[in-house]
């Protein structure tokens, strides 16, 4: 049984789809891996897998890969895209991110996963949208893969829908050689000691394709 705190007023404005969530997973996942939980507690996280995904709450890479507390690093971004290796001074959330996962945690694998219907990469496929906001934060993020949009936009055989698809892989293939520049990265890929790969994620069917690392193009795994 889950207590609710005393003070009703703060909680009453806290969303009822949360707190029922939070009491399904008090008595279903942590309830089943309690003793998981603990020693994760005690003894640290050890991921062996950062992954960087996008924000939309449709491609979530716990859910995808079915991983349980403790297996993945996740850094979620609009697009998620990784920008190049700029020391500037400047905050740098994926950087910092990455910087974490590599340098402290010493994953082995690094998963750049894109996703179909991806809103950031629609953006920037449609660079004269409105702003969102003053500061247009998307469209500064977005700018980064502006050149490959604009290429893309050129291309009048695809369909907006193919055009969609085409940036959503190439920003991926984009974002893993800006993962080269950080030397960090770089250094331990030519040691063998990490490993980039690419993913791209259908929501409406819930195919998973694969980067090929020589070709660069992507491909369903092969079935079990
Ligand atoms: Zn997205």
């Amino acid at each position: 049984m889950i207590r609710i705190p005393a003070n009703r007023i703060c909680m009453s404005a806290f969303p009822e789809q949360l707190l029922n969530g939070y009491r399904s997973f008090m008595s279903g996942r942590y309830a089943h891996e309690t003793n998981r939980y603990r020693e994760l507690a005690r003894s640290g996280q050890s991921p062996e897998t950062l992954i960087v995904a996008c924000c939309d709450s449709r491609a979530a890479p716990e859910t995808i890969f079915d991983a349980g507390p403790g297996e993945l690093f996740v850094v979620r971004n609009v697009a998620n895209l990784v920008p190049p290796y700029s020391p500037d001074g400047e905050y740098h959330s994926t950087s910092a991110a990455l910087e974490f996962a590599v340098q402290s945690l010493k994953v082995k694998n690094i998963v750049v996963m894109g996703h179909g219907r991806c809103g950031g990469i629609r953006a920037a496929l449609s660079p004269v949208a409105e702003p969102l906001s003053p500061g247009d934060f998307i469209g500064k993020w977005m700018s980064l893969v502006a050149p490959a949009a604009e290429d893309v936009s050129k291309n009048t055989m695809l369909t907006a829908a193919e055009r969609q698809t085409a940036l959503e892989r190439i920003s991926i293939r984009f974002s893993i050689a800006n993962l080269r520049t950080f030397p960090c990265v770089s250094i331990l890929e030519k040691k063998e000691r990490l490993t980039l790969h690419g993913a791209w994620f259908d929501i409406s069917t819930g195919e998973l394709w694969i980067m090929n690392p020589e070709t660069g193009d992507f491909e369903r795994p092969e079935a079990e």
